[in-house]
């Protein structure tokens, strides 16, 4: 009898699985159209000699393998203090970088050396629904062209496996130049919906400034840039730690005097490691060259030595993505919309970008800045407000200025399918993110920043309890960490508080 009934069971169970899934026809009647991920830069692993005993893993590199790389370093750097002989410890340095990094080099029309390849992606099974997400990777040295045809073909497969005719995807940092490069190659039929999620849709200012030379290093940056990493450090404990050494390092003037000497070491090395390095693993790197942001392109391929001659395949490819599709990305993603794809748009900021480079002020997420994110916000430098009498450039029946006086929506392409996350970190996500996305995946019709009472256009991240509230007017820095201590409590938050407070008299004192 009991064993009856655990057969019986089984059945329901068993027919409740697969009963809403295949109909006659081989199509699936569940109503869930199979959500895709198209993952963030290094989601495919790049090999070098794959499937022979060589076999390295380039990218991302293997701690090990960085250890062993890099390990000339150390006695170099020993040697470096005692001589000052720069060109010794440039040499030792560039091997180095060369050794890790060189077979990553594609070849002068922007393909991949024959050896080093990356791996395929290819849905594995049939699960679908909310709760489930494909994965599609990619290697990030290639044209985001080559990577639209590869998604293409792994929706389709999406598609065929689970027996849907739609699909809905979200796109992450890089995954959203492969997906932009997807509509201006294929539209948008049969996607429902895409969540654009802290991707360089026109770029990255990062890219445009290495790729024109330009390095600067700023010892406040850079204790911002290490401190904005710390909340989503999984001790919180540590995170509170590590901020208040952070802070006291800064105040005793230990970072200045480390800077000094980097500014020095970066005086003297850093042509060298853009000629015998930089310029010759990147100059050639289509993916790479997608972050370029317009204001720097042409510029750049002149910098990084790209020759109408030697190069006239790699200029036609890049200018391709450029031109028609990164300088084109709002009206890609408003056709995709008259075409009946929700698009939705997602860009952190208030996080101090990448601090290498003479751009760190921009307003970003560490390392996508908002404006090329959001495709065209407005917005103060990073600590900033907009100007007091700042007006909303684009008149409109709508307030698009964020209530802490940071940005202006007004000037984006999609302003009402804008959504802009205070601290968030790049594409670091927490279960309120999920929370959102999906409702935005449920929604049949597009959805606008005026829609959804929960989810207003400038959230507050909270990493504390993984969620998001409304965005307020921006106090003082001792406020807001006042602010942040009550709200998101935690150790990190506290220390933050008590080493602002001490900061504060510090200057006070030293006036
Ligand atoms: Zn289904």
């Amino acid at each position: 009898m009991k064993k009856l009934l655990t057969v019986f069971l089984s059945l329901i169970i068993a027919c409740a699985g697969i009963l809403p899934c295949f109909a006659d026809d081989g199509k699936c009647d569940c109503g869930q159209s199979p959500i895709i991920y198209v993952a963030a830069l290094g989601s495919g692993y790049v090999f070098l000699d794959a499937g022979t005993e060589n076999e390295k893993q380039l990218f991302r590199p293997e701690t090990e393998d960085i250890l062993a790389d890099f390990a000339p370093l150390v006695p170099a750097a020993g040697e470096l203090l005692l001589h000052a002989d720069y060109d010794a410890f440039g040499d030792v340095l560039l091997d180095c970088v060369n050794k890790s990094f060189g077979p990553l080099a594609m070849d002068n029309e922007g393909n991949s050396q024959p050896n080093v390849t990356s791996e395929e992606f290819h849905p594995e099974n049939a699960d679908h629904g909310i709760e489930y997400s494909y994965y599609f990777g990619y290697d990030f040295r290639e044209d985001p062209i080559v990577n639209a045809h590869k998604l293409h073909d792994y929706i389709e497969e999406v598609k065929e496996i689970t027996g849907h005719d739609s699909v809905r995807m979200r796109a992450s940092s890089m995954g959203g130049v492969t997906t932009l490069a997807y509509l201006n190659l294929y539209g948008s039929d049969g996607i429902e919906t895409i969540i654009f999620q802290n991707c360089p849709l026109q770029g990255t200012a990062v890219a445009g400034e290495l790729y024109n030379g330009k390095l600067h290093i700023d010892k406040d940056a850079l204790v911002r840039y290490a401190s904005g990493a710390l909340p989503s450090m999984d001790s919180d404990i540590l995170a509170g730690i590590l901020i208040t050494i952070i802070d006291m390092l800064d105040s005793a003037g230990v970072w200045a005097g480390l800077l000094d000497i980097a500014d020095v070491i970066v005086a003297n090395l850093k042509d060298r490691v853009f000629d015998e390095a930089l310029i010759p693993i990147f100059a050639t790197m289509p993916g790479i060259w997608s972050f370029v942001p317009d204001e720097y392109y042409e510029t750049a391929k002149d910098f990084m030595g790209l020759d109408p001659q030697t190069h006239s395949v790699l200029l036609e490819r890049l200018d391709y993505y450029h031109y028609e599709v990164q300088s084109k990305a709002g009206e890609l993603l408003k056709a995709a919309q008259t075409n009946g794809t929700n698009i939705y748009i997602v860009a952190g900021y208030n996080m101090q970008r990448t601090p290498l480079v003479e751009a760190y002020m921009n307003n970003s997420d560490g390392t996508v800045d908002t404006q090329y994110a959001s495709v065209g916000a407005t917005c103060a430098y990073i600590g900033e407000k907009l100007p007091s009498d700042y007006k909303q450039a684009v008149k409109a029946e709508y307030n698009y200025i964020s209530p802490d006086r940071v940005i202006d929506a007004s000037t984006c392409a999609l302003p009402e399918q804008t959504w802009f996350i205070k601290d968030m970190l790049h594409s670091t996500c927490h279960d309120g993110h999920d929370a959102f996305y999906r409702v935005l995946f449920e929604s049949k019709e597009q959805l606008t920043v005026h829609d959804l009472e929960e989810y207003p256009q400038f959230m507050q991240n909270d990493t504390v309890h993984q969620s998001f509230y409304r965005v307020e007017r921006q106090g003082t820095e001792l406020e807001e960490a006042m602010k942040d201590a009550t709200q998101q409590t935690s150790f990190f938050n506290i220390m933050k508080l008590i080493s602002t407070f001490f900061k504060s008299i510090w200057k006070f004192l030293m006036g």
